[in-house]
């Protein structure tokens, strides 16, 4: 029997590159395409001898190329996407041209050879809802068109609509998974994102930088278990159409994070906090709570997280003293 096929769109990014080994570990075949733009070679370095991987450093806008790949394999993981915060609100135009035109070339791709499709989304699209845990069926709620940070949420409810417009409309299979906050190694602080930059700030010795007033939350989950269930999902026909919430279901607010992050190094840094407008831009709004409702997922395949915070963040740890 021939080895199942994946493409992994973003391949060599952070999450990308955890996925190709997850699936080359279980046996499938890797082809990946990434252009480096927050992604990088070093993420992949370690697979490039594997007989069963295979990786193309260009865009998704090259659609011969990526037609060709897509015909090629028998799943696409869309993972492709400006990330991090801190680069939405620098780069907003680049943000929703390729988060929405990126995923408009892999479906219109898949949709040509029927495909089966998972399209990374993101726990951004429940916006300012307050009302948690989010279950995957809640309102999105997002602010005003004039704060650029909900222009991330919005473009990618844009992909979530259309792939599920494919999947009605043209039967292609797909899947959509809303990721929580995921770390692990590999993951830079480079695009704002909190774990990283505390870490390599409490290393460092440098001053760990919370924003606004620190009381806002987040649920942390580890990269491993993400990836995981992304692979478990296209096992089940069960989760084609449907959406579906990945993350780790256990809330601790900003303040909290900077002091466990200082207590697991033993650094002597000191906790400061930096006004929301400094930090990002004039008026920027933050999301004050985001946990998942994890119903859907865990009865789907049973899905259960490996690590807790701590170990989370030890592993962080461990990874950013060795770079
Ligand atoms: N954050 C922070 N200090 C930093 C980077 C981020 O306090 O140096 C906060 C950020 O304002 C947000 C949370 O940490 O409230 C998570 O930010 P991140 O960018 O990692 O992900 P988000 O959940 O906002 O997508």
């Amino acid at each position: 029997m021939s080895r199942p096929s994946a493409l992994i769109t973003g391949g060599a990014g952070f999450i990308g590159s955890h996925l190709a080994e997850a699936l080359l570990a279980r046996g499938h075949e890797v082809a990946i395409i990434d252009d480096l733009s927050t992604g990088s070679i070093k993420n992949i370095a370690p697979l490039k001898g594997d007989p069963h991987f295979s990786y193309t450093i260009d865009t998704i806008a090259n659609a011969p190329l990526l037609a060709e790949l897509v015909d090629g394999c028998d799943v696409v993981y869309h993972l492709a996407a400006a990330v991090g915060v801190k680069l939405i609100v620098d780069s907003p135009v680049y943000t929703i041209e390729s988060n929405v035109g990126g995923t408009e070339a892999v479906l219109g791709a898949a949709a040509k050879k029927r495909k089966l499709v998972v399209v990374a989304s993101t726990s951004e699209v429940y916006g300012k809802n307050n009302d948690v845990p989010f279950r995957e069926d809640h309102d999105l709620v997002l602010g005003p068109t004039t704060k650029g940070r909900w222009s991330y949420a919005c473009s990618k409810a844009i992909d979530e609509f259309l792939a599920l417009a494919y999947f009605r409309e043209k039967g292609l299979p797909a899947i959509i998974a809303r990721l929580f906050n995921t770390v692990g190694p590999r993951q830079t602080g480079r695009y704002g994102m909190v774990l990283p930059t505390f870490v390599r700030q409490a290393l460092a010795g440098e001053p760990i930088t919370v924003f606004g007033d620190g009381t806002q939350s987040r649920c942390f989950s580890w990269v491993g278990d993400v990836v995981g269930a992304l692979v478990d999902l296209v096992e089940r026909p069960a989760a084609v159409g449907q959406v579906f919430n990945i993350g780790h279901d256990s809330e601790i607010n900003i303040a909290d994070l900077a002091a466990l992050v200082k207590a697991r190094t033993g650094s002597a840094s000191e906790i400061v906090y930096i006004p929301y407008d400094e930090a990002y831009e004039e008026g920027f709004e933050d999301m004050p709570r985001r946990v998942p409702d994890l119903t859907r997922i865990i009865d789907l395949i049973g899905f259960k997280p490996t690590k807790n915070l701590d170990q989370i963040v030890d592993a962080v740890i461990d990874y950013l003293k060795d770079q």
